[in-house]
């Protein structure tokens, strides 16, 4: 099926999925449901409704979280990937809508979403086997992750360099700037091959599903293996190479999108939990049906997804609030729920 014929389906489709769509759960339009912004697309494109800032707006009330692939009667439909590509015909229009333009000229200006300036990377680069890559979200907005990862290497003796000052460019894409992205990943690429890393560490899920899955789509090759903390901490624990004490406590896994949905990830993280000794409790939707914390969309509306997720984990009487995603943790401290990131409880628990 070409990408307008997955459109048309979607759009003519009676909305099975809807009731899994976070975002038509706090817009409460007909229009923010998955077929709904199908059937805006596909005007869109067909040129029968005008490409103005209320019609592209409906392009990005959508998180790219895929829960609506699960009970999507069509194979190889995912919405939220077709919309990105709708939204790369609205930014070559000019059609942006002013939170969209915002992230997109903070990218342009300081390479992060968060329109702040930090620190370029400079060369030459430190070499090192093992490159250490946090994102834009854990340097700008969560450093903690940071510290605790680097705690858990040194801890098990390995020598890492870390990689700041760059974005993977998962943001760009998502609205719609595929010009930014690519620029994004050029500097990744170039800083990847003077520190001459086998191994790219990687703490944010998003970055991860980036640098493994859509930079090769693009031809982009980093030559490198790309490990997500989560496995690596794993592999770190099995080996021996790290002792932890065991802490005696209930604790909820909350699944980011991109590491669950996206990249097949919900072991692992739970077995670093179990390692430590704590008792995992699901919330009612889990694995591949876990809720979107909200951060996936970078626009409105996703505060009031994260206060929906809240709700959902703290509905399972868990001491603690664990998940393995930068963004997951920042919209989760957005709602006042106290949440630590993997790296974080495994830092606090080593021997
Ligand atoms: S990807 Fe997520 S936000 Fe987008 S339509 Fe599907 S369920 Fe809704």
């Amino acid at each position: 099926m070409t990408a307008m014929d997955k459109l048309m389906s979607c759009a003519l489709c009676p909305n099975i999925c809807r009731f899994a769509c976070p975002m038509e759960e706090v817009w409460a339009t007909e229009s923010s449901s998955p077929s709904g912004k199908a059937r805006t697309a596909l005007l869109l494109l067909q040129g029968q409704i005008p490409w103005n800032k209320e019609n592209v707006k409906i392009l990005y009330q959508c998180l790219t979280c895929w829960a609506s692939n699960e009970p999507c009667p069509f194979e190889d439909l995912i919405i939220g990937d077709l919309l990105v590509e709708v939204r790369k015909e609205a930014v070559k229009r000019g059609v942006i809508i002013p939170e969209v333009a915002a992230i997109m000229d903070s990218l342009r200006k300081y390479d992060n979403p968060y329109g702040e300036r930090r620190a370029r990377v400079k060369a030459p680069l430190k070499e090192a086997e093992l490159v250490y890559f946090p994102g834009c979200t854990a340097e700008l907005r969560e450093k903690e992750i940071i510290s605790a990862t680097i705690a858990v290497l040194q801890k098990a003796g390995v020598n890492a360099h870390v990689l700041k000052g760059l974005c993977c460019g998962w943001p760009a894409l998502q609205m719609g700037d595929e010009e930014s992205f690519l620029r994004l990943a050029k500097r990744i690429e170039r800083a990847l091959e003077a520190c001459k890393g086998k191994v790219l560490l990687v703490g944010c899920p998003s970055c991860f599903e980036y640098l493994t899955k859509i930079y090769p789509e693009r031809g982009i090759d980093l030559k490198v293996k790309v490990v997500h903390a989560s496995t690596f901490f794993l592999n770190l624990l099995k080996d021996g190479k790290i002792l932890v004490k065991a802490v005696r406590e209930r604790v909820a896994y909350h699944d980011p999108c991109a590491l669950g949905r996206k990249m097949g990830i919900y072991d692992e993280p739970r077995e670093v939990l179990h390692s430590l000794g704590l008792q995992v409790v699901e919330p009612e939707k889990t694995r591949e049906f876990a809720t979107c914390c909200g951060g996936g969309g970078m626009v409105e509306k996703s505060l009031k997804v994260a206060q929906k997720r809240k709700k959902e984990l703290l509905s399972t009487g868990a001491e603690l609030f664990v998940t393995a995603c930068p963004t997951c943790k920042m919209m989760f401290n957005k709602t006042k729920l106290e949440v630590q990131d993997l790296s974080e409880l495994l830092a606090k628990s080593l021997e």
